[in-house]
């Protein structure tokens, strides 16, 4: 027989050629039947959905099919017909079989159980989660969103704009970052005066990665006008909750010419889009995770969409929390940091939508924030939402030299390693703002999933980077 080019899974169910003959290759998800017929269910990858492959068992003899279980590869030919069966518009009837890898049942970690694996249990075995329904949704969902945040900027006029990930500046929270260093760690270079020579490291001096690429991207913006950057990020922060990891991916518009309140539409605008996207692109596999893990799921989406962000400053924010009434693990008063209990009473309890605070207490916020006339607070934003609490944080950028090196003095910071990012605001400076979406916290809040551990394929948290 010639060969047949493959044809994917979800182009099948697509636009069904009935009648055709079609080569299909992947996965068994399940197999059952008796002693005359098989019906083998395979999964491509290429959509949640499974096709039906039926197979008579004499034309290919019973011991064959002793060799397919669940976690095989296989790659099949046969007749599309319309099925018998519910449930599915076409199956196919094979005509032939090649078993590609065989997946002994007896070790395979991923047999069909009740209720599926646990997720805890597909952390520990990440080699083989994206095989299953609910990681291949969350991949391709992770796929779908890149995309639309590419597209988003793209047809708005932004620049993507690369920023390092090796970088030399460790003005924001030294303490936070991961070393890079081709030194030998037992035993360093050392200066006259006993301290690692640092000077004899690769860079010449001490490099960390990066906790994000608004500094750099600041510069971008006051070139281009408008640029995004898309990149890992990395904090070494110990907090072992379900919405930190030590490795994730932000996206960082930063704008010359916007104030913070164009800084808030740009946000809100491109969380719509980017929602508004999923339902549309991803309706099969939102469905699927609705359907299993978050019965509210595409209400909560919808929701979003189709509702104004209430916009408040802090001051606002934590007067209403003051008078709530409501018990919080953490104390809340003028001047704290929210936690995320706080942002969450505000969101799904207070106003029921998404939130923009601003105008936060200098104290709390970075030295970059532009300054209130008030002395006291900086126009930074913070965008919360449903479920997650804060998924932006953002700000318009001190644009002037002077204030931004007052602010500097007064936190005793050592500059030395940004000179650069104050150097360019005494060359053609302007209002400009930005800020950074968490992508993990997005697929979180589109996903419907609860720990940030299952939205990425490989998470980064402490003590865990195996693979
Ligand atoms: P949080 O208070 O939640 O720890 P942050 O204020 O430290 O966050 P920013 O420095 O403002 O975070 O970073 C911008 C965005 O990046 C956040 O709004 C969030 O969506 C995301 N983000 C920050 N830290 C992490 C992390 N450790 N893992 C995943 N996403 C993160
Ligand atoms: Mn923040």
């Amino acid at each position: 027989m010639e060969t047949i080019r493959r044809t994917k899974i979800v182009d099948i169910f697509r636009k069904p050629d009935l009648g055709a003959v079609v080569s299909i290759k992947g996965w068994v998800r399940t197999m059952r039947g008796n002693k005359f017929v098989k019906f083998i269910h395979m999964n491509d990858g290429s959509t949640i959905n499974n096709i039906q492959v039926v197979a008579d068992v004499e034309t290919f003899g019973e011991e064959f099919f002793k060799r397919i279980s669940t976690g095989a590869c296989l790659h099949v030919v046969g007749l599309l017909v319309e099925s018998q069966g519910q449930g599915q518009n076409c199956e196919i009837q094979a005509k032939t079989i090649e078993i590609y890898g065989e997946a002994n049942p007896e070790e395979y970690p991923l047999q069909k159980q009740k209720n599926g694996p646990s997720l805890e249990f597909l952390r520990e075995i990440a080699y083989l989660r994206p095989r299953t329904n609910t990681f291949g949704a969350i991949f391709r969902i992770r796929h779908h969103m890149s995309y639309a945040i590419h597209k988003y900027f793209n047809d708005n006029g932004f620049f993507y704009f690369h920023t390092p990930i090796v970088t030399g500046s460790d003005a924001e929270g030294a303490g936070s970052m991961f070393q890079v260093t081709t030194l030998d760690v037992n035993n360093p270079p050392r200066t006259k005066e006993g301290a690692i020579d640092y000077k004899e490291d690769f860079f010449g001096g001490q490099t960390n990665l990066t906790v994000s690429g608004q500094l750099e991207g600041e510069l971008g913006a006051m070139a281009l006008g408008g640029i995004y950057t898309f990149g890992p990020t990395f904090r070494a922060e110990n907090s072992n909750t379900p919405r930190h990891l030590a490795e994730f991916w932000m996206i960082e518009p930063e704008v010359a010419f916007n104030d913070i309140h164009d800084n808030m539409d740009l946000a809100e605008d491109f969380m719509k889009y980017l929602i508004s996207y999923a339902l549309e692109n991803c309706a099969d596999d939102i469905a699927f995770l609705s359907e299993k893990y978050d019965a509210e799921l595409i209400d909560r989406l919808k929701f979003v969409v189709e509702n104004d962000f209430v916009r408040l400053t802090y001051t606002e924010g934590v007067d209403i929390l003051e008078k709530s009434g409501q018990k919080f693990e953490f104390p809340v008063y003028w001047g704290a940091d929210l936690q995320s209990e706080h942002e969450r009473y505000l969101v799904e309890k207070h106003f029921k939508r998404p939130v923009i605070l601003t105008d936060y207490p200098k104290e709390i916020k970075s030295f970059y924030m532009k300054q209130n006339e008030d002395g006291k607070t900086v126009r930074g934003m913070d965008v919360l939402f449903p479920k997650i609490g804060e998924i932006i944080g953002g700000s318009e950028r001190e644009a002037d030299y002077d204030k931004l090196m007052a602010r500097v003095k007064e936190l005793d910071m050592n500059v030395d390693s940004i000179w650069w990012y104050t150097e360019i605001r005494k060359f053609g400076t302007a209002p400009h703002s930005g800020f950074g979406l968490g992508f993990e916290r997005l697929i979180l809040f589109i996903t419907g999933m609860a720990n940030i551990r299952d939205v990425i394929p490989f998470p980064r948290t402490p003590n865990n980077a195996e693979f």
